[in-house]
């Protein structure tokens, strides 16, 4: 049986609608909203629930570099459905200091 190619995934992936209702309202960009509507928060532009590293790395130990992939996720207001908002993917280098979060925090994800 012939191998079948690999498809390969167009980084950073968006996902700008809940999957199960597809509202565009989620938790903490409400909260942002909210809190710019005080006048406060007024530079934040990316909202997230929580951050999932994930590093791929070879079990050996011996890599050059490896992809790192950075997945954001929050929650739906209407249904409480937690999505991932944001996946972007990184190539980290062994011995690399803790990346900084320059890159992801030009997207506007409000
Ligand atoms: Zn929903």
């Amino acid at each position: 049986m012939a191998e079948q190619p690999i498809p390969e995934i167009k980084f950073p992936l968006t996902f700008e609608k809940c999957p199960s209702c597809g509202s565009t309202r989620r938790i903490a960009g409400e909260m942002l909203k909210q809190e710019q509507a005080k006048g406060k928060l007024t530079d934040i532009k990316v909202t997230f629930l929580f951050r999932h590293q994930s590093l791929m790395a070879n079990p050996s130990g011996r890599f050059i570099s490896a992809p790192m992939i950075h997945s954001f996720y929050d929650t739906c207001v209407e249904c409480g459905t937690v999505y991932c908002i944001v996946a972007t993917v990184q190539a980290v280098m062994p011995g690399m200091p803790k990346m900084n979060n320059k890159d992801i925090g030009t997207q506007h994800m409000t």
